[in-house]
C-alpha cells in the first residue's frame, strides 16, 4: 500500500490544499455530484476517510462559503479567482471535507469520475454518507496576509 500526496488549490493561490491519500491515485474515482450547484461548477469530489487534508487560506477574508447539501455543507470557493476548492461539513463536532479533484496540480491519474446523487438522500443519510467518505483528518489554517 503506497500513500499518495497531492497538492492543489484555487487559481490565484489564495486557497491551497495538501492531501494525503492512503492508496495510489488510480484507486480513486472522483464523484461528480449531480446537484445543480456542483453541475454548474463541473465539480468532481475526492476524499479518503483515512487520509488527511490540510487547507491554507492566505487571506481568509477572500474565501467564500456557500451553504449547500440541505443547508448542512459549506462549499468553499476563492472570492478572488472564483475557483470552487472544497466542501466541508461539521458532524458531531468534527470537521469532514472533500476536495474538488479539478483543483489538484498535475495529472494525479485518478480513475474515471463517477456520477453521484447525494441530493436523493434525506439530510441524515447525507451526513452519514459524508462521514464514511470524506476526509476526517482536516485542518484549515489562516495565514496572516500581512506576515
Ligand atoms: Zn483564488
Amino acid at each position: 500500500m503506497s500513500a499518495t500526496a497531492l497538492r492543489g488549490g484555487c487559481h490565484c493561490g489564495n486557497l491551497v490544499v495538501d492531501l494525503v491519500l492512503t492508496q495510489p491515485a488510480a484507486s480513486y474515482a472522483p464523484r461528480c455530484c449531480d446537484c445543480s450547484f456542483c453541475r454548474k461548477h463541473g465539480a468532481a469530489w475526492l476524499s479518503d476517510a483515512r487520509g488527511s487534508l490540510r487547507v491554507v487560506q492566505r487571506d481568509a477574508a477572500a474565501v467564500l462559503r456557500y451553504r449547500q447539501g440541505s443547508g448542512q455543507a459549506d462549499c468553499l470557493a476563492c472570492a478572488r479567482c472564483a475557483v470552487l476548492v472544497l466542501v466541508t461539513c461539521e458532524i458531531e463536532g468534527r470537521l469532514y471535507a472533500a476536495v474538488n479533484a479539478r483543483v489538484l496540480d498535475g495529472e494525479p491519474g485518478f480513475a474515471s469520475a463517477q456520477s453521484a446523487s447525494p441530493q436523493r438522500l434525506v439530510p441524515d443519510d447525507k451526513r452519514s454518507r459524508w462521514q464514511q467518505l470524506w476526509f476526517a483528518d482536516v485542518h484549515i489554517e489562516a495565514v496572516d496576509p500581512l506576515a
